[in-house]
C-alpha cells in the first residue's frame, strides 16, 4: 500500500514514520525548499509523548527535551494564582520545535523526502492513500470540502521567541486584562516565551511596551530575544468529516485550534498513529479522530474565553479568586484532562497488531 503525505511539518512527518511503522510505502512532498521548523518552543504532553513512545522516537525526544511539571498560572504582578502541585503527575518535555521536527525527521530515509513540491489537487497523486498535512491554509481540504468555511481570526496576536534565561524556571501562564503569556524554560541555558493580546488582526503593537509591566523575567525575555516571531492567532471552524474517498486532513489542515491549551501539534501527533493503525480504514481514522480533536479544540477555546480574551476588572477578580481557592487536585485534574489519551488499542476489524518491527 502506497501513501502519499502533502506537507512536511511536524503532523506530516510523524504520519509517515507512523505509516512506515505498519508496513506501508510513503513518500513526502513539501513545498518548502527544504524541511524545517521555525517557531520556539513546545510542550511535548503525556498524549503526544505516548504517540512518539510507538512510534519508537520518546528515547530521543527525552534526550532533547527537558521533564518538567508545570509549575501553574500566574497573574501579571507574578504572583500565583494556581501553583501546581508535583504529585507525580506525568511531566511536559519542553523542547525546541526545532528539535521535534528534527527527530522526526531523522527517522524517515532521505530518499522518500522530497521538497519544492507543491501540491494543489489530490487527482495528480497516485497512491492509495492521500494524507493532507498541509496546515491550516490546505489546498487539499479546499478541494476535499469546497463548502466549509476557512480558518478564522481568533481576536488575539501571538508574539513568540526563545531567549537566554534561567534554567531553573517552572512552566507557568501569566493571565492578564486582554493578554497572557507563558514560558517554557529548555533546561539548557535557553526560555522560549510566548506572549498574546487581544487585538484586530495585523494590529501595529510592540509587544516590549505591551508586556514591559509584568512579571520578571518576561520583560527582560523579550527585550533580550532578537528574532521575535508573530502569528494572528486563527481557527478552523469544525469540519463535517476528515475524510473523503483516499484522502485524509490531519493536524492544522483537519482541525487548527487556538494555542491556549498548548496541544495543536500534540494532536497532530495522536492523528498521526491513529492513522497508521486504522491502516486504511478511513471512516474508523474519521470516528476516532473527530470527537477528540473538537473537545479539545473547544477545551482551547474555553480557555480562551477565561483566559487571554476576559477583560473587564470585575471578571478578571471573580476568575482569579475561582483559581485562588481551587483545591490542588483539582488544578492538576484540569491539567490533566487533555493529556490522558492513550494510543488505541484494537482498531482492526479483524483484531490483528499491524506493527512491523
Ligand atoms: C502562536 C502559536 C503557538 C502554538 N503553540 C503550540 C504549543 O505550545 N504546543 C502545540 O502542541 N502546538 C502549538 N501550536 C500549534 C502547532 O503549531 C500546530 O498545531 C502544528 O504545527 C501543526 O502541524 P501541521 O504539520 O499540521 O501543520 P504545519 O506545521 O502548518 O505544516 C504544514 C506543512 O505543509 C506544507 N505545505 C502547505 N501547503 C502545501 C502544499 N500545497 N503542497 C506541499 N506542501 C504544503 C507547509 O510548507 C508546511 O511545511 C501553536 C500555534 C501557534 C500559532
Amino acid at each position: 500500500m502506497k501513501a502519499i503525505v502533502v506537507g512536511g511539518g511536524i503532523g506530516g512527518l510523524a504520519t509517515a514514520v507512523s505509516l512506515r511503522r505498519v508496513g506501508w510505502e510513503v513518500v513526502v512532498y513539501e513545498r518548502a525548499a527544504a524541511f524545517g521548523e521555525i517557531g520556539a518552543g513546545v510542550g511535548v504532553m503525556p498524549n503526544a509523548l505516548r504517540a512518539l513512545e510507538w512510534m519508537g522516537l520518546d528515547d530521543e525526544i527525552r534526550q532533547l527535551g527537558t521533564p518538567r511539571v508545570s509549575g501553574g498560572v500566574r497573574a501579571e504582578d507574578g504572583r500565583w494564582l494556581v501553583h501546581m502541585p508535583d504529585v507525580g503527575q506525568e511531566k511536559v518535555i519542553a523542547m525546541h520545535r526545532a528539535d521535534l521536527h528534527g527527530v522526526l525527521l531523522r527517522a524517515l530515509p532521505p530518499e522518500i523526502l522530497f521538497t519544492d513540491v507543491e501540491v494543489t489537487s489530490a487527482d495528480d497523486l497516485d497512491a492509495d492513500l492521500v494524507v493532507a498535512a498541509d496546515g491550516i491554509n490546505s489546498r487539499l481540504r479546499a478541494e476535499l470540502l469546497p463548502g466549509a468555511p476557512g480558518p478564522e481570526y481568533a481576536g488575539a496576536t501571538a508574539w513568540r521567541g526563545v531567549a537566554p534565561g534561567p534554567c531553573d524556571l517552572p512552566i507557568s501562564q501569566t493571565l492578564g486584562p486582554g493578554a497572557e503569556a507563558g514560558v517554557l524554560p529548555l533546561g539548557d541555558g535557553r526560555v522560549c516565551w510566548y506572549v498574546a493580546a487581544v487585538a484586530p488582526a495585523g494590529a501595529d503593537l510592540d509587544p516590549v511596551s505591551l508586556f514591559g509591566r509584568w512579571h520578571d523575567p518576561l520583560p527582560e525575555l523579550l527585550a533580550s530575544t532578537p528574532d521575535v516571531l508573530r502569528h494572528d492567532i486563527h481557527q478552523l471552524p469544525l469540519l463535517p468529516t476528515f475524510v473523503g474517498g483516499r484522502v485524509a486532513l490531519l493536524g492544522d489542515a483537519a482541525h487548527a485550534m487556538t494555542p491556549y491549551l498548548g496541544q495543536g501539534a500534540c494532536m497532530a501527533l495522536e492523528d498521526a498513529v491513529t492513522l497508521a493503525l486504522c491502516n486504511g480504514d478511513l471512516a474508523r481514522y474519521d470516528a476516532l479522530r473527530r470527537p477528540r480533536t473538537r473537545s479539545v479544540w473547544k477545551g482551547s477555546r474555553m480557555a480562551g474565553r477565561f483566559g487571554i480574551e476576559l477583560r473587564s476588572p470585575i471578571a478578571l477578580a471573580l476568575r482569579n479568586f475561582a483559581f485562588r481557592v481551587m483545591p490542588p487536585s483539582l488544578a492538576v485534574r484540569g491539567m490533566t484532562q487533555f493529556s490522558s489519551w492513550e494510543v488505541p488499542a484494537e482498531v482492526h476489524s479483524n483484531g490483528s497488531n499491524p506493527v512491523v518491527n
